[in-house]
């Protein structure tokens, strides 16, 4: 084999290294959603998030040092660039997969940051809110998750406040199934542009999925401005999971939050 060959050879293994990496942190993000499939983990007890680390050696990032959610504080004022929102019309199936209830997203929406694209893979829901903004929670919080072509996430999060009842919301609280591990299918597609609220200012860090594997590297967006859901779609939704699903606050330890 010449260095040329030698070359290309090593070009197509880091390739397929990198689709690997792809369908792996594509497939962590399935399982992380998926009750019953890998190790049970839950938001409270033996199981709960103060072990999470202990429960598998697939969770060992559960235990890192840039972990979500966080207090959002300590801000650093920067030229953040406008995430540029291009989403179709693609919320097309609600899935309770025992943690949360997830509107999954047809291909073909996404985000474009500092000129990467990210596809809009699913969003789903916190209550009460995993972040806290300057010590603040929220009573509900959405999280909308995109993946870029090199397994690279990064999330949107919106928070919600107890007001008027959200008719965008209530498209996918109609269908909410009752039971873990259900899903079903949507008439009409969620518009997940209609979800957002028209102030796209953002706080910016890096951080990890809030649930196992806790993988980090995320790249993590906190809308500034809210939206609200009326107080028996946020009770609608605490009562379907049957407990609360927010992992509890960690350490920024040395991460910046950027505004
Ligand atoms: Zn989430």
């Amino acid at each position: 084999m010449n260095k040329q060959d030698a070359k290309h050879l090593n070009k197509s293994k880091k390739v397929i290294m990198n689709k690997l990496l792809l369908s792996l942190s594509i497939a962590s993000l399935s399982t992380a959603v998926f009750a019953g499939s890998g190790t049970q983990w839950s938001y409270s007890g033996k199981k709960g998030p103060d072990n999470w680390a202990q429960l598998s050696a697939d969770y060992y990032a559960c235990n890192g040092k840039s972990q979500s959610p966080v207090n959002l504080t300590g801000f650093i004022e920067t030229d953040l660039t406008p995430i540029e929102f291009d989403y179709l019309a693609g919320g097309n199936e609600v899935l309770n997969n025992g943690h949360t209830i997830q509107v999954n997203y047809q291909a073909g929406s996404g985000i474009k940051l500092d000129g990467k694209t990210f596809e809009l893979k699913q969003f789903h829901f916190h209550a009460p809110s995993e972040n806290h903004i300057k010590g603040e929670s929220f009573p509900l919080e959405a999280h909308y998750v995109h993946a870029a072509s090199d397994g690279e996430l990064a999330v949107v999060a919106v928070m919600f406040r107890e007001g008027a009842k959200n008719e965008v919301l209530q498209k996918a609280w109609k269908g909410m199934p009752k039971k873990a591990g259900e899903k079903i299918g949507l008439y009409e597609n969620i518009q997940a542009a209609n979800l957002l609220p028209d102030n796209k200012d953002y706080y910016r860090f890096t951080g990890s999925l809030t649930t196992p594997p806790c993988s980090e590297g995320v790249r993590w967006h906190v809308l500034k401005d809210s939206l609200e859901a009326s107080k028996e779609q946020i009770d609608l939704f605490t009562h379907t999971l049957g407990h609360d699903n927010n992992r509890p606050i960690q350490s920024l330890n040395d991460r910046e939050v950027l505004e």
